[in-house]
């Protein structure tokens, strides 16, 4: 999966225009999230109550899950529990086959990107339209987000109206209006064909068993209410105890996220439909995923990464991400939240090479609205790979530590290094680490060099 980051973010680095697209996008949510966050009187205060609400959560998951279901299920929703991709898939296709659905309408879910949901309706001839426009225009041009917020981040204005000029047959045209209006039409058809939707969750309202799914484009809020049937695909750790909670995470997910006070629509939803003249699908199915998510309940460390509320915020700030974009992260979730929760996911066997995609610069730390130290997990898993790597060889490396050690323990070995250093410069093996990286000059003479010569003339220089 990730095995290919090193490759795949060279190829991203020379590729100029994916680079505008994403400092464009990039600086621009990281301007408009700081004209949002001073509009919050007490932004610290907020973080913190998000976490400690997030941590009492995690720490007591079962109980406030199974609060969750209890309650859903007296709204007259159906859960159902998943324990991995597979089965997530298996129970949503087969409600979509008992429900004689063909055509299946999503609105933006990352869960369903982790589990390949789409390919997975596709085998059973079942055809799923993302009505997110980023992720319409992700599933037209055959490729997956690149952003957990904004899945389009790292396509042009003329690399879009291209691909709707073939997919959807209308003129060439850089009018963003235009654009957006010919997605519209060819999704309002596919709303009201639509036999089953397909939603994420933002938040899982224990107390009252209210899912909670917030958007800008109305697509969700369609994808809801207009077909008989909506499923609901949440991580175990979406659930939040109290209703009263929602007021500190929509302080800070919108503002986080895009930048903005509140997004467009906010949707509630509690149960199906009441009575039969009311407005909303006659059936809703609440699938909830592990995954892989009940691993990192282990320790306080790993626990954090489920704190998560996916908005996206350390990505727009990673120095990484905003030179080399999602793809080249070869996982759903890309940036630093990705390079500490992807390992932990899918394993570190095919993703040793993310918890390295940091400068550890704590960038993405200080921009978390649940205040995750991001970088600390990912020296956790970075200490992870390096036992690996001893378990399963590791030959050079070991070596490489002992010289190391050696060296340092043996203070005139260490000095004739240096003087060799200073006449000869790094020597080959060490010159890649140099490639990209200035190497500051070496004193012209060391501290202990100085020290002798001072003990030996005061007066020396
Ligand atoms: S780790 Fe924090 S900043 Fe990054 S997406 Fe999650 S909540 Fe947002």
């Amino acid at each position: 999966m990730a095995a290919s980051f090193d490759r795949d973010a060279r190829t991203a680095l020379a590729d100029g225009q994916l680079r505008g697209a994403l400092r464009q996008a990039t600086d621009l949510f990281a301007e408009r999230r700081r004209a949002a966050l001073a509009t919050v009187p007490d932004w610290e205060g907020a973080r913190d109550r998000a976490r400690a609400i997030k941590d009492e959560t995690l720490l007591h998951l079962d109980r406030y899950l199974e609060q969750f279901t209890t309650n859903a299920e007296r709204a007259g929703a159906r859960v159902h529990w998943a324990r991995d991709a597979a089965e997530a898939c298996e129970i949503i296709g087969r409600i979509a086959e008992q429900r004689g659905a063909r055509s299946v309408v999503k609105s933006k879910s990352m869960a369903s990107e982790e589990i390949h949901l789409n390919e997975r309706l596709a085998r059973r001839g079942i055809e799923p339209v993302e009505t997110d426009l980023g992720e319409y225009i992700v599933q037209l041009a055959g490729e997956t987000p690149s952003h957990i917020v904004v899945p389009a981040i790292h396509k042009t204005k003329a690399q879009i109206a291209a691909l709707f000029a073939e997919k959807l047959g209308i003129e060439l045209s850089d009018d963003v209006a235009t654009l957006a209006a010919a997605a519209r039409q060819a999704l309002r058809r596919r709303f009201a064909e639509a036999d089953l939707g397909i939603s994420g969750v933002n938040f899982a309202v224990a107390e009252t068993g209210t899912i909670l799914i917030l958007e800008n484009e109305g697509n969700a809020r369609l994808t809801t209410s207009l077909p008989r049937t909506h499923v609901a695909l949440m991580g175990i750790e979406k659930v939040i105890p109290r209703f009263a909670d929602l007021e500190v995470f929509l302080q800070l997910l919108p503002r986080s996220g895009t930048g903005q006070v509140l997004t467009a629509y906010q949707s509630l939803i509690t149960g199906t439909k009441r009575r039969p003249e009311d407005e909303g699908p006659e059936q809703l199915d609440i699938v909830v995923m592990d995954n892989g998510r009940s691993r990192m309940l282990a320790s306080a460390l790993t626990r954090q990464s489920l704190a998560c509320i996916r908005c996206g915020a350390c990505l727009n700030a990673c120095p990484v991400y905003r030179q080399i974009g999602g793809h080249a992260y070869g996982s759903v979730y890309p940036g630093p939240i990705g390079a500490i929760v992807t390992p932990q996911l899918f394993g570190l066997a095919q993703s040793s090479a993310l918890p390295y995609a940091s400068s550890l610069c704590g960038a993405c730390r200080d921009v978390c609205p649940v205040k995750i130290d991001i970088p600390a997990v990912l020296l956790h898993l970075r200490a992870q790979v390096v036992e690996r790597r001893a378990g399963s060889g590791g030959a050079l490396e070991r070596l490489a530590f002992s010289a190391y050690a050696a060296v340092m323990a043996r203070p005139r070995l260490f000095e004739c290094l240096v003087r060799g250093v200073r006449t000869l410069g790094i020597l080959p093996p060490l010159r890649a680490w140099t490639k990209w990286r200035d190497l500051r000059p070496l004193a012209p003479h060391s501290f202990r060099e100085q020290w002798r010569a001072r003990l030996r003339d005061p007066a020396a220089p």
